[in-house]
């Protein structure tokens, strides 16, 4: 392949996806390190005999310019919330701020050592303890546990908590789990996994869980109920206070799924509805990045009832600073991660809260609410909406009126590319047909969100006048459309040496839109 054509491609002029072993040539090399010039040390020495390498592996052979150039174009490709407007709903793809990676980046956080003594990592110890005081009292609960390594194994090791809580009590037959059908698929999956059973329930046609359909699903198998708010459909569980009364007289407890806190925080606390348990997903709301599968972290927030049962490690405090007690905790469910969580995720966390204070959390949660109400509003005119009403942090069109002209909500999201945005979350919840659920977040600013705006609305006139437009798109993008099923199910996530380059919507590469 020609240089030009390199370029080209990228420029997103040619269709091409040169790999890195297209790109070298034999003889060409990165690095020269030159020969080894420390006096009687043959890699015989060092590593032994057999294991050594008898024929040259088969790595591509490249200039440093190239492989730089190579990444960089791959990166190129991908859209990021660095890139531009990211409303994917329910994940929070808000711009996390680059202080906070600095913060991550110090070499006292970066470098630590889980085995280091003691005494000398009293700061992170100290972070950690100071950042479990600031999630209870967001989430107006009594006692935090920072291991969780996300928002489902929060929820896992919440509902654990649980359970370990009536069978303490002599009640380990209650193992009935309500949630609501809007709720994200994790909850009912991290019901199953711990040994529960998920019993549905339904929203009213309002989107909400009405006090009548908790009642109905009460028995003395009762654990508990898990409850989503905001919901995923973007609306408040007004009715949140009589049920956490319903499920407690019933003797369960109630769970509360934090993923979508950055729509109340500093405004209202999930304790004080009568939550007993919940999560928090550090990666969307408290300025993580994430999508890339990268590290995130689910700390658990409960009731001083749940404390004892919280997973172990617990950080204490003597007279000689802080320590990590491990024994002397014996109704605790054990540890549910190695060492004592996500820690670098912590201090990107402890950073975002203590830039943002009381008013600045409270602030982001008003104007992520204020965000999904301008295009709840604006976008109204051109899809139909699935609730009208005013929503939180998130707001779901549905692509009803599109039908008629054969066009479905992922015509829409792939034509969304074109207009150079990421699609939103499509789908999903599965109570909405054809959902389209967008989540602004609080990091855009009006100008971005009416650039939104016009590129759903001439999307809405196209599906009616030209819709063989959107059943093609992306037509812009480096990938046509791909055929997902495979790219997910037998994804091709190495180079096969001979097979050339996979050339236009073969669906080889493992990529989601
Ligand atoms: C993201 C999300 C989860 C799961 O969190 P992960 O960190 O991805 O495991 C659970 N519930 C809701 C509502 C979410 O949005």
């Amino acid at each position: 392949m020609h240089q030009q054509d390199l370029a080209l491609g990228a420029m997103g002029l040619v269709q091409e996806e040169p790999t890195i072993f297209d790109v070298g040539r034999p003889g060409l090399t990165g690095v020269d390190l030159g020969p080894c010039d420390v006096p009687g040390v043959e890699p015989t020495e060092v590593i032994p005999e057999d294991w050594l390498r008898r024929e040259p592996a088969e790595l591509p052979e490249v200039s440093e310019p190239d492989v730089v150039r190579h990444y960089t174009r791959l990166s190129q490709w991908n859209y990021s919330i660095d890139t531009g407007l990211y409303p994917l709903g329910s994940c929070t793809m808000k711009y996390n701020p680059r202080m906070n990676e600095a913060f991550a980046r110090l070499e006292g956080f970066a470098r630590l050592h889980p085995y280091l003594p003691a005494e000398r990592v009293q700061g992170a110890y100290r972070l950690m303890v100071e950042l479990q005081e600031m999630l209870c009292e967001i989430s107006g609960l009594d006692a935090c546990s920072l291991q969780p390594a996300a928002g489902a194994q929060g929820e896992l090791t919440g509902l654990l908590c649980i359970r370990a809580y009536h069978r303490q009590r002599g009640q380990g037959d209650r193992r009935t789990i309500l949630v609501p059908d809007s709720a994200h698929g994790t909850n009912p999956a991290s019901a199953a996994l711990c040994g529960m059973k998920a019993v549905q329930i339904q929203s009213g046609q309002d989107g909400i869980v009405h006090p009548d359909a908790v009642r109905a699903r009460i028995d003395e198998k009762l654990a508990g109920i898990m409850i989503t708010n905001p919901n995923t459909l973007g609306l408040f569980e007004s009715h949140i206070e009589e049920i956490c009364r319903l499920v407690h007289e019933s003797g369960g407890l109630v769970y509360c799924d934090g993923a979508n806190m950055n729509g109340v925080m500093g405004r209202s606390r999930p304790g004080d509805w009568g939550v007993d348990v919940m999560h928090l997903n550090l990666h969307k709301t408290f300025s993580t990045p994430h999508g890339g599968g990268g590290p995130g972290a689910g700390p658990i927030c409960v009731r001083r009832i749940l404390e004892p049962f919280l997973p172990v490690p617990r950080i204490e405090r003597d007279e000689e600073g802080h320590y990590l007690a491990t024994t002397d905790r014996p109704l605790s469910i054990g540890r549910v991660r190695s060492f004592y969580g996500q820690f670098l995720v912590l201090v990107r966390a402890y950073a975002y809260i203590k830039t943002c204070g009381y008013a600045g959390l409270r602030a982001a949660a008003e104007s992520a609410v204020l965000n999904a109400n301008y295009l709840r509003v604006r976008l109204q005119e051109h899809f139909p909406i699935a609730h009208d009403r005013s929503c939180m942090h998130e707001c779901i069109f549905s692509d009803q009126q599109l039908q008629a002209y054969g066009v479905k909500t992922l015509d829409v999201a792939k034509r969304l590319i074109d207009y150079g945005f990421h699609p939103p979350t499509v789908y999903f919840p599965l109570i909405v047909k054809g959902a389209l659920m967008i989540e602004p977040t609080e990091s855009e600013n009006r100008q971005t969100l009416d650039r939104f705006v016009s590129a759903m609305a001439a999307i809405a006139r196209e599906a009616r006048e030209n819709p063989e437009l959107l059943h093609q798109a992306p037509s812009r993008a480096f990938r046509r459309r791909l055929d997902e099923t495979q790219a997910n199910r037998r994804p091709i996530l190495t180079y096969r040496m001979g097979a050339g380059q996979n050339r236009k919507g073969q669906g080889s590469k493992n990529q989601s839109v």
